[in-house]
């Protein structure tokens, strides 16, 4: 059941960014800051995997909106090797962020995709890379983990230390997951949420705004259903198109259209408004990147976008978990 959240209007000083308090929603980096008092970052890494959706064991071509680096931020060279991608990257974020501890995020490509042994070794080397490492993210399909997966995963479980499973979820919708390629259903994700909360594994789900044919209650449907369930953390995305993706193509057909900047505002508040106020907030609004990015252009706009959905709350005095006080909840449809 949600709590009741109050109404009362975020405070924001002129020019000035919220605190991690004041804001309307959760922020993850609040949560982290809390657990662990400093600065934790998380450095990527591309680990080498690929995806069962691209080898042919589940589909071809990968999902319509997935690039050649398997969504990941590009911030790290598949040449190096996991250790030197660890320590290169907390080098960076120690100098641009005054960042003090770390988390490995496994992020490039399906990062369970392999026997136990191998994922073994890998997580291993990522634990062991610096001094200032606390733990580790694994991003992953939900098809992709089995009980002996997520068994070797939660023996990396400490309680000083982070651990977290990250799903791309997307939608609970399956048509919307047929129209993107992604080859698997929403049932899917169920089954591996049910899996890794038997086991006491934290769990960040990642969704998608604007996914082909959706319409706003199918999205509110997605973010109740997430209510229901209280995974640890979500990651909301806008659906854009990355170049040399089967979706920038369509973009260049005229066969798909982004969201406009106003309309992602307005629905990312609204989807924080049915979304239940412990769960915490990675992030709002995803930046492909910056060169790689076709449409929408304005997603390079991340700070805009974060004020303008900070402002859209103070107007509409409302915050995260706001709507689910306000109106019945309601089963998810059925695909
Ligand atoms: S499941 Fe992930 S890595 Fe695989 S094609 Fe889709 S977005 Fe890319």
């Amino acid at each position: 059941m949600a709590t009741s959240p109050p109404k009362s209007k975020p405070k924001q000083p002129e020019n000035k960014p919220l605190s991690g308090q004041e804001k309307p929603y959760l922020p993850y980096s609040q949560v982290l800051r809390e657990k662990f008092g400093c600065k934790v970052y998380k450095v990527t890494l591309d680990a080498g995997f690929t995806c069962p959706n691209r080898d042919g064991s589940k589909g071809v071509g990968g999902c319509t909106f997935c690039d050649t680096t398997g969504s990941s931020s590009r911030a790290q060279n598949r040449r190096d090797s996991l250790t030197e991608q660890i320590q290169k990257n907390i080098d960076r974020m120690r100098a641009r962020f005054g960042a003090d501890k770390f988390v490995p995020y496994f992020q490039s490509f399906t990062n369970t995709y392999a026997p136990p042994d191998r994922l073994k070794r890998l997580y291993d080397e990522a634990l062991s890379a610096h001094d200032d490492v606390i733990g580790l993210a694994i991003s992953t399909r939900p098809d992709c983990v089995d009980e002996a997966k997520l068994d070797l995963i939660a023996t990396y479980k400490r309680p000083d230390g982070y651990l977290c499973v990250e799903y791309g979820m997307q939608t609970i919708h399956d048509k919307s997951l047929a129209l993107v390629n992604r080859c698997e259903t929403y049932a899917d994700f169920r089954h591996a949420f049910e899996l890794t909360r038997a086991r006491g594994i934290d769990q960040c789900v990642h969704v998608i705004l604007g996914m082909p044919g959706e319409t706003h209650a199918d999205m509110m449907a997605t973010a109740r259903a997430l209510s229901d369930l209280k995974p640890e953390g979500v990651k909301i995305h806008c659906l854009c198109a990355m170049e040399h993706t089967p979706l920038a193509r369509l973009y260049e057909r005229g066969q798909w259209q982004p969201l406009a900047q106003a309309d992602y505002v307005a629905l990312v508040t609204d989807f924080l408004e049915h979304l239940d106020p412990a769960i915490a907030i990675h992030r709002i609004t995803g930046n492909g990147h910056r060169k790689a990015l076709v449409a929408p252009r304005w997603l390079t706009k991340k700070f805009e976008v974060l004020e303008q959905v900070e402002a859209t709350f103070a107007a509409r005095q409302t915050r995260q978990g706001s709507a689910l006080q306000d109106s019945p909840r309601k089963a998810p449809p059925h695909d």
